[in-house]
């Protein structure tokens, strides 16, 4: 049986923050009676709602950015979708501001939820995208398909709004499994086990995944063993100084997109420590805390390996055989776990896999990744009349602030809105398809 097909001026995957802010940016446009209001813009999104990365959502945990740069403020102060218009709903506004500390976790999810839920009415949710197909006519690729179970869409423009994929170092993948995974999986899999939770952990990483789920392990069962390996000297802090932190700023967007490829990977390096494999000065406090603590109580139930690699791991029984090697002396070790979490971050496809069916039609650097413009568009090739915008997924072109944060979120969706208008009122060719722009537009 074929899929009622439904055609729009633009489809985004995607309706985590990166696009409900979007969906906020029309949505203000339509209030205000603004032309860009009037784009059919259509959503898919893989989960049941918009709760926010729901695997890490433990008590204790807070946001790590100021909460003005919500969905919404850096582009418009103005909008009825802000944080301070959801606590003034929930009448908090005034106790928030005595709070003397950052939003909790849980907070922002439910304030993410609060705005998803009044500009959701065009998302398909439950409905996980595998590809995206090309439509060809007269040897040029005019429309884009999606096909979901229950329907299909066709459109000219699509954003891509998917996240970041987890991280699986090579060692691990044959062994994912209800006792080896990743923080991205980590409330589902703890419940899972019921009172048959393992006794032994490996804890693999440095970062804020990484320190929540050794606190959350221990928090659960006084009695468990961990052991939490890094490649440097142990939990470091990120980078909190207010200079470095301008990082986040759209200013060094900017700068960062008129580097050269060479320029903007050394940035990028150099810019990590404000956000990846660190933690803040509390969650080390509480760790070490705990170190201490156990040893005047004469007992250790966190171990910290630094300056190790695993060099191996092999299922042996019911328990996990790992073998640790030092950086610098290159002694091994061996340690026996019966559960694994990998807290090994997240990573951006060069060319996201969704876009494999178009790949003919895409531009390419010369390390093979997409090549995306200021205003966030993939640059196609050939003969191509489609649109394609990346929406958090581009680290490599406008720097550390796109992918793993909240920074720039509202100003690249009202970027990605005012163009995706554009592209979506262009003439139409001969060939039924929309005018390209011209890449130096
Ligand atoms: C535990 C944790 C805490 C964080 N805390 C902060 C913080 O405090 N401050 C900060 O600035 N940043 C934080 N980050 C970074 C955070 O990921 C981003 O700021 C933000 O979530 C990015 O939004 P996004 O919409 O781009 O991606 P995501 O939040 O990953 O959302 C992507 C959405 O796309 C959907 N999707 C993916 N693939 C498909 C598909 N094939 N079909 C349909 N739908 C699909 C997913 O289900 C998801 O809803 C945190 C990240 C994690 C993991």
């Amino acid at each position: 049986m074929s899929l009622a097909t439904t055609t729009v001026d633009a489809l985004c995957i995607g309706f985590g923050p990166a696009g409900i802010a979007l969906a906020c940016a029309f949505e203000d446009a339509r209030e205000q009676g603004l032309p860009l209001g009037r784009v059919d813009m259509r959503f898919v999104e893989a989960a049941a709602d918009s709760q926010w990365h729901p695997e890490l959502l433990l008590a204790g945990t807070d946001i790590n950015h100021h909460v003005f740069r919500d969905l919404v403020t850096p582009r418009n102060p103005r909008s009825r979708f802000s944080f301070a218009m959801y606590l003034k709903d929930k009448g908090r506004l005034f106790d928030f501001g005595l709070l003397g500390r950052p939003a909790s976790r849980h907070e922002w999810s439910d304030y993410l939820g609060w705005v998803s839920r009044q500009v959701d009415a065009r998302t398909c949710f439950d409905t996980r995208i595998d590809e995206v197909l090309p439509v060809i006519r007269h040897g040029r690729l005019c429309e884009l398909r999606v096909e979901t179970a229950h329907g299909a869409f066709e459109t000219r423009n699509l954003v891509l709004s998917s996240g970041s994929a987890a991280y699986i170092p090579e060692l691990f993948q044959p062994l994912l499994g209800p006792k080896v995974f990743h923080t991205s999986g980590f409330v589902s899999h703890m419940q899972a086990f019921a009172s048959e939770r393992p006794k032994r952990w490996l804890v693999l990483g440095s970062g804020q995944s990484a320190s929540e789920s050794v606190l959350e392990l221990i928090g659960r069962d006084r009695q468990v063993e961990i052991h939490s390996v890094h490649r440097t000297a142990g939990f470091k802090l990120t980078q909190l100084g207010q200079f470095p932190n301008r990082v986040f700023g759209p200013e060094h967007v900017d700068y960062f997109h008129s580097l050269d490829a060479g320029a903007r990977q050394q940035f990028l390096a150099y810019s990590r420590a404000t956000n990846y494999a660190g933690i803040d000065p509390d969650e080390s406090q509480k760790l070490f805390s705990l170190i201490y603590e156990d040893t005047v109580a004469g007992r250790q139930q966190l171990h910290t390996h630094h300056y190790q690699h695993v060099t191996g791991v092999q299922l042996c029984g019911d328990a996990y055989q790992v073998t640790l090697t030092d950086r610098f002396s290159q002694q091994t070790r061996q340690l026996e776990v019966e559960g694994i979490v990998l807290a090994t971050g997240y990573q951006q496809y060069r060319v996201p896999p969704l876009l494999a069916g178009l790949q003919p039609w895409l531009a390419a650097d010369e390390q093979g990744a997409l090549v995306v413009d200021r205003d966030y568009r993939i640059h196609t090739q050939g003969a191509c009349d489609v649109q394609l915008w990346s929406n958090g997924l581009s680290e490599r072109s406008h720097g550390i602030s796109d992918s793993q944060s909240f920074s720039m979120l509202a100003l690249r969706a009202g970027r990605i809105a005012s163009a995706l208008h554009q592209a979506s009122t262009r003439p139409v060719t001969a060939a039924g398809c929309k005018t390209t722009l011209a890449l130096s537009e």
